[in-house]
């Protein structure tokens, strides 16, 4: 049992959540409300960020458990208190275009998520995904203007300050540095009618752009698809990279596990005990006929799995890993065979009762039991009537009506 469930709640997961779901529930929630996406959820961004910080770190996930976010903020395991990293820290981590130094040499790099079928990551796809980015203006360079139509501020000769010197006695004097009035401090100074009409002097321009992503048999819910310097571009900066991650929807009969392949398959008991023949669609829109061997005989719960019919391996797409099947085994409905019938096919099966019971039964010996079904308003009713004995108050001394 965990103290409190805040930070699971935050990002929609049980507390019993696994590392692999609870990186997929943060993956979807950070790019949901991230704040190039959603400026004004910057505290709900945070509070995911936070939730993800403590939750993915094993010892952290502990002691929230243990002591709720209490023990966290005063630091429960005793290392001196332990501050959240800031979200975007969190986030360039998780996402990151692999751990690159000189950061504030780069523009910023453009996560977006890309939905996926498992019959994508199956069979390979391509997908046109059109992106917003933000790119250098071409007609200006870059400048913001006509070249060569800035000019040095004369004011401030281009340092952007201007100095006042101020007499405060004979001898002596004050230097006041001011940011200077006629460029705002720009060291520049532009004539409006030179301001670049294509970009209006911003130097750089939003633009649409088709990006063609290739989805590689065997790629995995998740990964990251990294086109280089396709990021937002600004003056004097390498642009960034756009980072397309992969989401996998649901797929109503296959679950994957790493390279293999879980479905449920449902047989009646007749097929479970004499065999059965059933097709399967592959995701690849192929026919498997799943035969059981003859005497095989299959029971609830069973798991049986056919060799390479899982996903493709990346980057080894012949390789495949395993379909694992999953069987439940549906009984028929009450008196599907008259009473005569049933004795008949008892006889098919082996004998089951145990040796040394008696051939006949002694009325005197035996207690016969019936078998009800366990309904709850049934035991419920046999609580009220120990209550009276009793004097005992069950559940909260709810008080049922009897007949
Ligand atoms: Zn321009
Ligand atoms: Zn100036």
């Amino acid at each position: 049992m965990v103290k409190e469930t805040g930070f699971y709640d935050t990002l929609g997961v049980k507390p019993s959540v696994s590392p692999e779901e609870l990186k997929k529930a943060y993956r979807k929630l950070a790019l949901k409300y991230h704040p190039d996406k959603n400026p004004t959820e910057g505290e709900k961004f945070k509070q995911i960020s936070q939730a993800y910080e403590v939750l993915s770190d094993a010892k952290k996930r502990e002691v929230y458990d243990r002591g709720g976010e209490k023990a966290i903020k005063e630091g429960g395991n005793g290392d001196g208190g332990c501050g959240f990293s800031s979200p975007m820290d969190i986030f360039d981590m998780f996402f990151g275009g692999g751990g690159r130094m000189h950061r504030e040499r780069r523009g910023k790099n453009v996560v977006h998520q890309l939905t996926v079928t498992l019959e994508d990551l199956y069979n390979g796809a391509t997908r046109k995904l059109s992106v917003q980015k933000n790119v250098i203006c071409e007609r200006c360079e870059g400048r913001g203007s006509r070249k060569g139509a800035i000019e040095l501020c004369t004011s401030c000769r281009g340092s952007g300050v201007q100095v006042r010197l101020h007499q405060l006695a004979p001898g002596m004097v004050q230097q006041i540095s001011t940011i200077c009035g006629s460029c705002q401090g720009q060291g520049q100074r532009l004539n409006p009618r030179d301001r670049c009409k294509t970009c209006a002097g911003r130097k750089i321009l939003r633009q649409k752009k088709i990006l063609e992503v290739h989805i590689d048999k065997g790629m995995k819910d998740g990964q990251k698809i990294v086109f280089h310097g396709e990021g937002d571009q600004e003056p004097g900066l390498e642009p960034g990279d756009i980072i397309i991650v992969l989401d996998q929807r649901a797929h109503p009969v296959f679950t994957r596990q790493a390279e293999d392949l879980y479905m449920t398959m449902e047989l009646q008991l007749v097929e479970s005990l004499c065999g059965f023949q059933k097709p399967i669609k592959t995701l690849d829109n192929r026919t498997l006929l799943i035969t059981s061997h003859p005497g095989e005989l299959i029971k609830p719960g069973d798991k049986k799995c056919v060799l390479n019919e899982g996903m493709p391996m990346y980057r080894r797409p012949f390789e495949r890993g395993r379909l694992i099947l999953l069987f439940s085994v549906v009984f028929p409905e009450a008196d599907f065979l008259p009473l005569n019938k049933l004795k008949q096919l008892e006889q098919y099966f082996p004998d089951t009762r145990e040796k040394g019971e008696p051939d006949s039964m002694d009325d005197d010996l035996y207690i016969y039991a019936d078998l009800e079904d366990c309904d709850p308003a049934r035991e419920r009713r046999h609580y009220h009537y120990i209550e009276e004995e009793d004097d005992f108050h069950p559940g909260g001394g709810v008080q049922c009506q009897t007949s």
